[in-house]
């Protein structure tokens, strides 16, 4: 069986940018991807410099072909079950029974949404209901804004919303909140409705209004929804033994090495949500500090 330098699960930015670095490198590398990324419900993207205001699949596309020009680089459409390590190589078994091995692998896997159940919520998400306010706040400035959440971020959440808009109305959909966090909201002429949402009401993916229990509808043109992002893709097998931090993600250098030698964690899979640049900037880490190692064990066995 063909001996990859390193596997890397997952095209997204992360993962698609490590590889970039390792074709350069002249690593052989294969990318393992199921093709389902986070962003794409979303109509464009954000903040990346020359990227901003760009189709999420063109991104993508862009990437993709970019890599080609790279010989050492091979991608598949699959799906990885399970990770093993047996003495310094990784064993990844995927959804269609391949096995592929390697000496490193990078895990830039993701997170899946999973939004609340409100009738209607689906049909706005990606269009004019979002998860940040960075990637999507300056297109919705000023307008009458809802944010569905609640919890112990509801007031700093809410406050970091109100920078684009002082009309935000905070629907918890029928979660109480702390009465220091409403009132809170409240002294900064911010609406807390509590009642259960009904339903998002919408037409052609923009939010029109929200109506709920025993109140009129509610107009808001767009929104912001906290917490959709906690589920990891591709939870990694606990057999492998890698620590977890007191957050929860996976314990890292600073370039997404985890406590497993070669096996490296970037991007949304380990942190909530890094965002398309900073996702692309791991990658790009994690493909320098795998290509250091390479080059070390090479320079080593030589004699
Ligand atoms: C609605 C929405 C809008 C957003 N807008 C912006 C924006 O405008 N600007 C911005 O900077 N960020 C935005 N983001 C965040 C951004 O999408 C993520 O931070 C970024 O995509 C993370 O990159 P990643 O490479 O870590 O993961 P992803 O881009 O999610 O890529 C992970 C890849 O791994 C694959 N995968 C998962 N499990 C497996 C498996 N077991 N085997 C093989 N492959 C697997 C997935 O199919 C996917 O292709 C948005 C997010 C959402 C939800």
């Amino acid at each position: 069986m063909k001996i990859w330098d390193v596997i890397v699960i997952g095209g997204g930015p992360a993962g698609l940018n490590a590889a970039l670095v390792l074709g350069r490198s002249l690593r052989k590398t294969v990318i393992i991807d199921a093709e389902t990324p986070r962003n794409n419900v979303t109509l464009f993207s954000h903040g990346f410099l020359t990227r901003d205001g760009e189709k999420p699949q063109r991104f993508r596309n862009i990437a993709v072909a970019q890599l080609k020009k790279y010989k050492t680089i091979a991608k598949t459409k699959d799906i990885v079950k399970t990770i093993t390590k047996q003495n310094d190589l990784f064993f990844i078994e995927t959804k269609s029974n391949h096995i592929f091995q390697s000496k490193k692998v990078i895990v830039a896997t993701g997170r899946v949404e999973e939004l609340p159940d409100i009738k209607g919520l689906q049909d706005v998400f990606g269009t004019s209901v979002f998860v940040c306010p960075y990637c999507d706040g300056w297109e919705h400035k000023d307008e009458p804004l809802a944010v569905f959440g609640s919890g112990k971020t509801i007031v700093h959440f809410t406050s970091l919303i109100s920078n684009w808009s002082r009309d935000v109305v905070v629907f918890t959909n029928g979660e109480t909140l702390k009465r220091a966090d409403k009132q809170e909201l409240i002294d900064h002429h911010i609406k807390v409705v509590e009642s259960p949402i009904l339903e998002c009401q919408s037409k052609e993916g923009k939010l029109q209004s929200i109506r709920v229990e025993q109140k009129e509808s509610i107009c808001r043109t767009a929104g912001f929804i906290m917490g959709t992002g906690k589920k990891e893709s591709f939870p990694l097998p606990e057999s492998l033994g890698i620590k977890r931090n007191e957050r929860g993600e996976y314990e890292t250098d600073a370039h997404g090495e985890t406590t497993v030698e070669g096996l490296y964690v970037i991007g949304d899979a380990k942190h909530s949500f890094t965002g398309l640049v900073c996702a692309a900037g791991e990658g790009y880490e994690a493909g320098v500090k795998i290509n250091q190692a390479l080059v070390n064990e090479q320079w080593a066995s030589i004699k």
